[in-house]
């Protein structure tokens, strides 16, 4: 029995609480229609992903028709608008920035400072409590770009103008770092940069499997390749379309032994009843597939939400259980399990990850300082010390 599912929904039927967006071929994901900005049809990024969809049809878009891009006029367009836009691939030149803050640093909590840098936005998956569905709700297609050597030479500009800074710098925040990289080609673009640049750790961020084209590549230790992890039971009623957990740790195993180095992000966390058994498993797992020693990084983070996104959980996922655990809204305007419940879980994970990796760099993402000393036992590092901790 899935305990994330009410008994009436359990019986046997699938689990998997929203769409999956578009189609899949083993780790390949297709969408219905791909849209390429005339003028990049013929350009490398256009070229491979065109190769790689064979039968997938192709429009081509001026600037104009991008912005005004609609989903058409079929009723799953209509009732779900966010989940149609997931089954169409734009390919554009972007011209605005790519490379910003992290969009999650808010006053009063503690704050790694990760950068971003945005080659793509939304993501194939359809995770229920995914806050793309309310950040990019008026998306009508799943976008990536084609100039990434612009993307790279922005990176550059800023690295070289602050030599003695380190930067963390992740794709993974309005995409999933990986999943579209048989298609795109875009993770291996970046590896190399990475690697000639001495200021720099890229995190790849994802709930893939698609690491086969980055294995040969040498990151000289400057790309973390990171899983977000969750019980079984989430994965398979609230990460619609995602690798399975023993996908995910034998990718990352993968990695691991290709030289690269791997992280974990207990985040979100699901409460639900037994979810520290179901975590505790995944630690279990995770010990078992990686050499822990070895992991660059653990962080744990409670599942955050909105007013309205929380609507469009409910709206979009009526069967999902992410929001039964009492949730109530912080100084942040985020909605989470109380304090007292959240330390408590951080506490045992915190406990099971120390056994498993006790040297290992852990830490909790978007909390205040009052848990970090609750759940370590010690004061909340400051943002640059963590930052640096993290960029080392
Ligand atoms: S994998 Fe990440 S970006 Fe993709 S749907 Fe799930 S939460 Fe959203």
């Amino acid at each position: 029995m899935n305990p994330l599912r009410s008994p009436s929904e359990n019986p046997g039927g699938p689990l998997h609480a929203g769409p999956v967006a578009g189609s899949w071929i083993g780790s390949t994901w297709r969408p219905d229609v791909l849209l390429i900005e005339r003028g990049e049809e013929n350009g490398q990024v256009a070229r491979r992903v065109r190769a790689a969809l064979p039968g997938v049809p192709v429009e081509l878009l001026d600037e104009t028709g991008m912005e005004h891009s609609t989903l058409g006029h079929d009723n799953t367009a209509r009732l779900d608008p966010f989940g149609a836009g997931k089954r169409r691939l734009l390919l554009h030149r972007d011209r605005g920035r790519l490379f910003s803050a992290c969009q999650a640093g808010t006053p009063g909590l503690i704050c790694c400072n990760y950068l971003t840098l945005s080659l793509v936005s939304n993501c194939p998956y359809d995770c229920s409590y995914c806050f793309l569905q309310e950040y990019l709700s008026n998306n009508p297609t799943l976008r990536a770009i084609t100039n990434v050597e612009d993307a790279l030479s922005e990176v550059a500009a800023a690295l070289d103008a602050h030599p003695e800074r380190r930067f963390r710098i992740g794709t993974g925040e309005i995409a999933d770092s990986l999943a579209l990289e048989p298609l795109l080609g875009h993770a291996a673009a970046l590896v190399p940069f990475a690697a000639a640049r001495p200021n720099l750790v890229l995190e790849l961020k994802t709930k893939s499997d698609c690491v086969d084209d980055i294995l040969g590549l040498d990151s000289r230790g400057r790309v973390v390749v990171s899983w977000s992890l969750t019980p079984k039971a989430v994965i398979d009623s609230e990460e619609s379309g995602a690798a399975s957990l023993g996908q995910r740790l034998a990718a990352a195993a993968r990695c691991q032994q290709a030289g690269y180095r791997v992280g974990f992000h207990f985040d979100p966390l699901i409460d639900y009843e037994g979810c520290e058994e179901g975590y505790r498993d995944v630690i279990t797992a995770l010990a078992a597939a990686v050499e822990m020693r070895r992991v660059a990084w653990l962080s744990l983070g409670s599942l955050r939400t909105t007013s309205h996104l929380r609507g469009i959980i409910r709206d979009r996922h009526p069967g999902s259980r992410v929001l039964l655990a009492e949730q109530v809204p912080m100084r942040d305007g985020k909605w989470r399990v109380f304090q007292a419940r959240r330390v408590a879980i951080y506490r045992r994970l915190a406990g099971w990850l120390r056994e498993a990796a006790p040297e290992v760099r852990l830490y909790l993402c978007m909390e205040a300082p009052e848990v970090w000393e609750r759940v370590f036992g010690r004061p909340a590092p400051d943002a640059p010390s963590l930052q640096a901790q993290l960029s080392s």
